[in-house]
């Protein structure tokens, strides 16, 4: 369970401040599905990385399990990451020399997985996103839904059980978008706790859980089958 409890994220640009999180206070459980909608520099970005503890807030508590992160350090903070948090992001960030099977492959090389563990693993990777014929393809040769579909494979390979996905459709046409956000989909029913920012309300709308953000605060949290709180 994610519990973020008055959250502030301030950063300092030459003189300037900039408060990219004000006041933010949110708990999800395991197994949601929810969308971050709301304008360019709503601070959406910054909320995702703070979850996903690729970034500090300056001020408040983070729990994920009961943990508070806030106290780790940052090797600890890492550690936290590579077990329970997969990242997706807009531009998919793959390793641009390694074909498809060894980004995908990378995460349990990190983690001094076995290459016995790890074969077997890529495979079925590839095969649930139907890109076994992709295999040995680099980044380069690869569509953009393609290279989505091999970075969600290296997102969720090590099993976590929360999946952050930052604009994940942002460099797609709308089928390759489709497709991409279907998978992130069909993973989540399977369990896996899924946090999806997006400015394309069509994409937001088909989360159970909507927040909006405006300014660094979360000015909407709306569920399917509950009020507004
Ligand atoms: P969004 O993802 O909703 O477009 P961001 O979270 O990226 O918004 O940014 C929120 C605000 O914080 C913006 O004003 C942005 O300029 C600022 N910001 C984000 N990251 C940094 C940073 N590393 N340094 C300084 N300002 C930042
Ligand atoms: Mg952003």
């Amino acid at each position: 369970m994610i519990e973020l409890q008055d959250i502030q994220r301030v950063f300092r640009v030459g003189d300037e401040l900039v408060h990219a999180l004000r006041d933010v206070d949110l708990r999800f459980n395991a197994g949601e599905y929810v969308s971050l909608m709301g304008p360019s520099g709503s601070g959406k970005s910054t909320l995702l990385n703070v979850i996903g503890l690729l970034d500090r807030p300056t001020a408040g508590t983070y729990r994920l399990d009961g943990i508070d992160t806030t106290t780790l350090d940052d090797a600890r903070q890492a550690a936290v990451r590579r077990e329970k948090i997969g990242f997706v992001f807009q531009a998919f960030h793959l390793v641009p020399r390694l074909t498809a099977a060894e980004n995908i492959e990378l995460p349990m090389v990190l983690s001094g997985l076995e290459p016995a563990a790890r074969k077997p693993r890529v495979a079925d990777a590839l095969e649930r996103l139907g890109m076994t014929d992709r295999a040995d393809h680099r980044p380069s040769q690869l569509s953009g839904g393609q290279r989505q579909r091999v970075a969600i494979a290296r997102a969720t390979v090590m099993r976590p059980g929360i999946l952050l996905a930052d604009e994940p459709t942002g460099n797609l046409d709308q089928a390759s978008g489709r497709v991409v956000i279907e998978t992130l989909e069909a993973m989540n029913v399977e369990g896996l706790t899924l946090i999806v920012v997006t400015h394309d309300p069509a994409i937001g709308e088909r989360a159970s859980r909507r927040l909006h953000m405006v300014d660094g605060l979360v000015e909407s949290d709306t569920a399917d089958g509950e009020p507004a709180p």
